[in-house]
């Protein structure tokens, strides 16, 4: 039958407010998740003793900004603890390492060890390396597992048009910690992340899951990495036993000799000989002093200094 007249732009039903996307009201899912809090304080998942009782620096902060360290080492207060949304996802993590390494326990028996103590630079520094495993391919490997959001892993494996770029810098360092500390002959990292990827995409990647990627490196490759960040934990310890602090710097995310001079803006600068600022930049999109836990100290510690310099 032919089409008499066009009828497309008429409106079928008379326009109304969505009555799907009312605001959010905060009711139950708040209560909840306070509840959950306690309950993970109440069972101690909170409290993370150093791997080895007397050691001063723990491994797990192989890669973090110098300052934060050296709080840390002297026991200060946590000025800025995490919200509820942060130890949320500690656990969530946690929750994967302990499923991740039941399996590798059923797996491989014998041939691999959880949550391998180990002492470093002396009995100064100590660490858990989530796996060790004993293969005939690579001999001792040391597995740092680690969980990540769907963002961090598509870029880890290459698929934000970046090209490869591997697991992030501290990931690395603390891996390589581990697989030093344990003599290890390779260190894996190995990514565990929290949204899947398209299954094509994971396949354009080479990867065998739209959810996990590993990376393998020799000895050769990490034991520099390792010592170099001994030294850096060496240092730090020399700055508090003299009892001073430490420079704001990060190692891997800004060049050497930049310190962070803006706090709130998580900005570095770098000068010369002649005090001359040669480059400047942000980390984490202006977002990394945010997640310390003492941002509020070290801002107090950055206006005494400031003082200090001008009287
Ligand atoms: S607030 Fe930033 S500069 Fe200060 S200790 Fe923390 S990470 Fe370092």
């Amino acid at each position: 039958m032919a089409i008499k007249a066009d009828h497309s732009e008429m409106q079928l039903a008379p326009e109304t407010v969505n009555p799907i996307a009312v605001p959010p009201t905060n009711e139950f899912t708040a209560r909840f998740a306070e509840h959950w809090m306690d309950e993970y304080k109440a069972a101690g998942r909170m409290d993370k003793p150093h791997a080895i009782e007397g050691s001063r620096i723990r491994g797990s902060w192989a890669g973090k900004c110098a300052r934060q360290i050296a709080y840390y080492v002297n026991g200060e207060e946590v000025t800025n603890e995490s919200s509820i949304g942060g130890f949320w996802r500690m656990e969530q993590g946690t929750i994967a390492h302990e499923y991740w390494q039941g399996c590798a326990e059923s797996l491989l028996g014998d041939d691999c060890t959880v949550e391998a103590k180990a002492n470093f630079m002396g009995t100064d520094g100590s660490l858990h390396t989530d796996l060790l495993v004993e293969s005939e391919k690579y001999g001792k490997i040391a597995f740092e597992l680690k969980t990540i959001n769907g963002f961090g892993f598509k870029v880890a494996v290459g698929l934000m048009k970046k090209g490869e770029e591997g697991p992030k810098h501290d990931h690395f360092l603390q891996g390589a910690l581990g697989a030093y500390a344990h003599e290890a002959d390779h260190l894996c990292i190995a990514y565990i992340s929290q949204e899947n990827v398209n299954p094509k995409w994971a396949d354009d990647a080479g990867l065998a899951s739209e959810f996990c990627a590993e990376w393998m490196y020799p000895r050769e490759t990490f034991a520099p990495y390792a010592e170099a960040e001994i030294k850096r934990f060496q240092a730090i310890l020399d700055w508090v036993d003299a009892g001073t602090l430490p420079p704001r710097s990060i190692p891997g995310l800004m060049p050497k000799g930049a310190r962070i001079t803006d706090i709130g803006k998580s900005m570095w600068t770098l000068k010369d000989e002649t005090g001359a600022i040669t480059d400047t930049g942000t980390l984490w999109g202006g977002k990394y002093c945010m997640y310390c836990p003492f941002t509020e100290k070290c801002v107090a510690d950055f206006v005494e200094e400031a003082f200090k310099e001008d009287s």
